[in-house]
């Protein structure tokens, strides 16, 4: 029995723990890992712990103590410290290691993105922009706006914030994807939204704002994402069970061990 950690999060870790039960049944024992931002995480099969592990060391001590021989990777783009320190937690312990990362959105040619490196960069020019910017953004996030004047926020949270947003003029929306672009382009209609911020974070779940977006012509200001990790990575669900299935493979029969 192979002990695999998926370190999640995101609707693609779930769906690869679902999917490891279905298609390892008594080969692989799975555990999704949480960081316990969420009030109410969505439902995950398999065993799964939520809080973080205390950095690099802390995480390559798990792995030791639970005799985990395979890590998937499989949180969220912008959550960049957590995959640094799988990393170096999987190179101590001899874990091997795939990050799932989705794939990154493309641009339409009707899309009218603007493309800026971090949050702060995004708060600089917001306002030049538009006057009523809805930002789909993480709580810790909004937090890069705090000086922006003349412009109310709509902002879209998973779970209403316990304290107060540092932002001036703003409403809450709370919500969890995946969203329609019915949902959206009503969403814009009503706040009547004249700017988008967003992170480039690609994947399905939350791409419908951008199709919407794209309707009504309104400009995005993108973030763009963090660099990736080196090592071996998938974009799909599938191409990781792939990779456990390799995995599982007696050694003389993996197909890369074939490889000159
Ligand atoms: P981060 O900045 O990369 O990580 C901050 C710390 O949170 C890590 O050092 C680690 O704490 C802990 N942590 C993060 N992910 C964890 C996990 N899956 N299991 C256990 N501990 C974890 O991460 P973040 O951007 O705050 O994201 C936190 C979680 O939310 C991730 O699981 C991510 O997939 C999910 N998420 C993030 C975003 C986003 O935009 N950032 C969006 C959707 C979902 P220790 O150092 O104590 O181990």
């Amino acid at each position: 029995m192979h002990r695999l950690l998926i370190l999640g999060g995101t609707g693609e870790a779930s769906a690869l723990a679902a999917g490891v039960l279905r298609r390892f049944p008594e080969r692989i024992d799975v555990t999704s890992s949480l960081a316990g931002r969420t009030e109410r995480p969505g439902p995950i099969a398999g065993a799964v712990r939520i809080g973080g592990f205390g950095g690099a060391a802390g995480l390559a001590a798990y792995l030791s103590e639970r005799g985990i021989d395979l890590l998937v990777d499989a949180t969220h783009p912008f959550a960049a410290q957590v995959s640094a320190q799988a990393r170096a937690a999987c190179e101590a312990a001899g874990v091997p290691r795939l990050m799932l990362r989705r794939r990154p959105w493309r641009r339409h040619p009707l899309d009218r993105w603007i493309e800026v490196e971090d949050f702060a960069a995004a708060a600089r020019i917001v306002s030049k922009i538009g006057r009523r910017a809805w930002l789909t953004l993480g709580t810790g996030e909004v937090a890069a706006f705090a000086d922006v004047r003349d412009v109310r926020f709509l902002v879209r949270l998973i779970d209403r914030p316990r304290a107060p947003l540092p932002l001036k003029f703003h409403e809450i929306v709370v919500g969890r994807g995946p969203f329609s672009v019915v949902a959206e382009r009503h969403l814009i209609q009503l706040h009547a939204i004249d700017v988008l911020v967003c992170k480039a974070s690609g994947g399905e779940a939350t791409a419908a704002k951008l199709v919407a977006a794209r309707e009504a012509s309104l400009p995005v200001i993108m973030v763009r994402r963090p660099p990736a990790e080196p090592g071996e990575a998938v974009d799909t669900v599938e191409g990781a069970l792939n990779w456990l299935e390799q995995r599982l493979a007696p050694a003389g029969r993996r197909p890369e061990l074939r490889r000159p």
